[in-house]
């Protein structure tokens, strides 16, 4: 109740909610009141959740952001969060998001951009701006979004939290929309990688529905997450990551949470990601490719909202064209184009050898150092329609996060310091399968 008292007196402002059923919540919480009373004690036995709206939880929309999907109700329940609901999560609400979850800045969602609750004229990142949101104004103290290049670790560190992009395939997808398959996993937000790990702890592990699911080492340490000893770790400070372009004070909150990870014992080394300066195009062609083909089902046919306009094709266009925002158009043709014959080779298959690369840059750097530290970000939050009318520096934003996606690497956000009063994100990265590692680091920091 309390929880949903507080998004109603807060989310007029910070439009954050994209949709709320106080019956289901009620009777969730209802549920984990007669576990609690049954003398069952699990981390997550009660705690109020918010989901991102692109994350099916069974008999209430998964609006994407999208106007394409209005009035469709998802049948069924995504298995993360089939598994929180099993461990006595209690949803408060789907959680704005850009549209299909693409944006920076929370600013492509069909209802308009949430607000930073730090700053209400700034963006509170994006994509998944209604989750990190929720958390940092307290509707709830956990929430998942999705990160397909930086979407929980972005907003993260524009509100102050602490979010994990896990190992792909450590979270199944099932249940997801699909924005890039080869690059979505679904992410946590909270306040601290402790609570991070509560969560991770109840939603990891093999889905049978998902065929890229897998296992995550060290599942059994997250429970109950224990600090880890940082003497003596090596962490790599990539040298693309602290170039110019680097906000001075984003550089100085970042290069102070650094000096206290060095306090705390471990050693800094400079090393290179050389092929990082091609990250964005990599990712903007491999993105664009998949966005193409995954949104080609929302026809007016299968899913949510429908335009009639005569016959099955000019229905199709008069549907996409309502329903689709600029964003999700300018991705389709971008993505159609570049998987079209004769420019596949030159784009989508060049893009990929790119992804290879960049992805030895990093195991490469494994060799060398344990973890590697970076700024999430160039700058802190933005001001809200700063970067609107201009897709390639709404594009820039995720220079810092999309290197480890391509990679398929865990990577955690968490919070640096202040710049002009505005929270800072550190980003630690890690090898695949070491997400567990990175949130006892992060512990440690914290
Ligand atoms: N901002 C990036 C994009 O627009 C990443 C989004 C995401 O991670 N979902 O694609």
């Amino acid at each position: 109740h309390r929880c949903l008292d507080r998004m109603n007196v807060l989310d007029p402002d910070l439009n954050a909610v994209a949709h709320v059923d106080p019956d289901l919540t009620l009777a969730a919480a209802r549920a984990a009141d007669a576990r609690l009373a049954r003398g069952e004690r699990t981390p997550l036995l009660g705690i109020p959740v918010v989901l991102k709206d692109n994350l099916a939880w069974a008999g209430t929309p998964t609006g994407n952001g999208s106007r394409i999907t209005r009035g469709y109700t998802a049948p069924h329940d995504a298995t993360v969060v089939a598994r929180l609901l099993q461990a006595g999560a209690v949803p408060v609400a789907k959680a704005a998001m850009d549209e299909f979850a693409m944006g920076s800045s929370g600013e492509t969602a069909a209802q308009g951009p949430a607000r930073n609750p730090w700053d209400r004229t700034r963006v509170p990142g994006g994509s998944s701006s209604g989750s990190a949101v929720a958390v940092a104004a307290g509707y709830a103290p956990f929430a998942l979004g999705s990160d397909t290049g930086g979407s929980v670790r972005l907003p993260a560190s524009f509100c102050n939290l602490t979010a994990l992009r896990p190992t792909y395939g450590v979270l199944s997808r099932y249940g997801v929309t699909a924005m890039a398959s080869s690059l979505d996993q679904v992410g946590p937000l909270a306040a601290s990688a402790r609570d991070l790990a509560a969560g991770l702890a109840v939603m990891a592990g093999v889905d049978p529905a998902d065929a890229t699911s897998r296992d995550l080492p060290g599942t059994g340490r997250l429970a109950d997450l224990q600090p880890a000893d940082l003497r003596g770790l090596r962490i790599g400070l990539p040298a693309e990551c602290f170039g110019e372009g680097l906000e001075a004070g984003v550089r100085e909150a970042v290069e102070g949470a650094l000096a206290v990870l060095r306090d705390l014992g471990a050693r800094l080394v400079p090393v290179s990601l050389p092929h990082t300066p091609w990250a964005i195009d990599t990712y903007v062609l491999l993105n664009t490719a998949e966005v193409s083909s995954n949104l080609a089902r929302f026809d007016g046919v299968r899913y949510g909202a429908r335009v009639e306009a005569g016959g099955l094709d000019e229905t199709l266009a008069a549907t996409r064209e309502a329903g689709f925002g600029t964003e999700a158009k300018r991705r389709i043709l971008l993505g159609a184009f570049c998987l079209s014959r004769g420019y596949v080779e030159a784009f989508y298959v060049r893009a990929q050898k790119a992804r290879t690369l960049i992805a030895g840059d990093f195991e490469a750097a494994f060799r060398e150092v344990d973890l590697l530290a970076a700024p999430v970000c160039p700058t802190p939050a933005f001001p809200l329609g700063d970067r609107t009318s201009d897709p390639l520096a709404m594009y820039l934003t995720d220079v810092f996060t999309v290197t480890p996606a391509l990679a398929g690497l865990p990577a955690l956000a968490l919070p640096a310091g202040f710049s002009g009063g505005l929270p800072v994100g550190l980003q630690l990265i890690g090898p695949a399968l070491s997400d567990v590692n990175l949130l006892e680091a992060a512990h440690a920091f914290q």
